[in-house]
């Protein structure tokens, strides 16, 4: 998706929002931290530096960034959760962050239901198949028969266990039920980099981290993960039209620390 695209997407979700969520007549009197819980460059790094310029302008204050990685991103959720509960250290995550994780990780350092507050949905995301330009299919199918005679020394990137990368890995073996080998990352923007120079060979990734690769040439995309063509790839086919039928979103969104007030205007 074109970042014009994403700006009008971000605008709306976070309308009214900060308003509502955060304001207070002296607030924010100081800079604001969106904790990353995934690499620079990644589709949370890139949507949250997104959302912190809207909220910049709209707040008057400085939106600082910081990633904190690791763990399929539980180690940044998990310092917010532990944050001050004062409105100045939130976290953007996602399904994976504040659903997976809580499900698949016994010793997670944060409990998503007693030790955060949400502030905001944001946008979902589907998925892509993208491989390198090395893999030689044309089509999902053909991609699949390439997996199945060679599977074992076939690697995929995913942003660890629990992650939406890794998600959208598991619903592809289940779809397919053609395998590889997954590689941890501490995010997928470099993932993406080693898949477009070959040292992995697929993803299945979130459309706005892989779709300019795609555009560029330097990976190939099989099908998004949805019910319906993206408008923003209209020629990329549903993974059910390219015959594995498998529809996954990751969906995005804003917490803070239990406890931090909602708000002191009137309302
Ligand atoms: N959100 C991505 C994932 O879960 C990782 C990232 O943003 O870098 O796969």
């Amino acid at each position: 998706m074109r970042r014009t695209n994403w700006l009008v997407i971000f605008s709306l979700a976070t309308a009214g929002v900060f308003p509502d969520a955060l304001q207070a007549q002296d607030y924010p009197s100081k800079p604001i931290t969106i904790v990353v819980p995934f690499t620079a460059g990644g589709p949370t790094d890139v949507m949250a530096r997104i959302v912190g310029e809207h909220m910049g302008k709209q707040l008057g204050q400085q939106i600082v960034i910081d990633n904190t990685t690791g763990a399929a991103g539980s180690i940044g959720v998990g310092k917010v959760a532990r944050a001050a509960a004062d409105g100045y250290t939130i976290s953007i995550g996602h399904v994976g962050t504040h659903v997976a994780n809580g499900i698949l990780y016994k010793n997670l350092n944060y409990d998503i239901l007693t030790d955060l507050e949400p502030i905001a949905l944001l946008p979902r995301n589907p998925l892509l198949v993208v491989t390198t330009n090395q893999v030689p299919a044309a089509t999902l199918w053909g991609v699949v028969n390439y997996l199945n005679d060679t599977g074992s020394r076939i690697f995929g990137g995913t942003a660890g266990v629990g992650s939406g990368s890794h998600l959208g890995a598991l619903a592809f073996f289940a779809a397919t039920k053609a395998r590889y080998q997954l590689v941890p990352y501490r995010g997928t923007g470099p993932a993406v980099q080693d898949l477009i120079s070959g040292q992995i060979q697929i993803m299945v990734d979130q459309s706005a981290n892989s779709l300019p690769h795609v555009r560029a040439g330097k990976i190939r995309a099989y099908a998004v993960t949805a019910a319906k063509r993206s408008p923003a790839a209209p020629e990329i086919p549903t993974a059910a039209e390219a015959g594995f039928p498998m529809e996954v979103a990751i969906w995005h969104g804003l917490w803070a620390p239990k406890g931090t007030p909602r708000q002191s205007s009137p309302g």
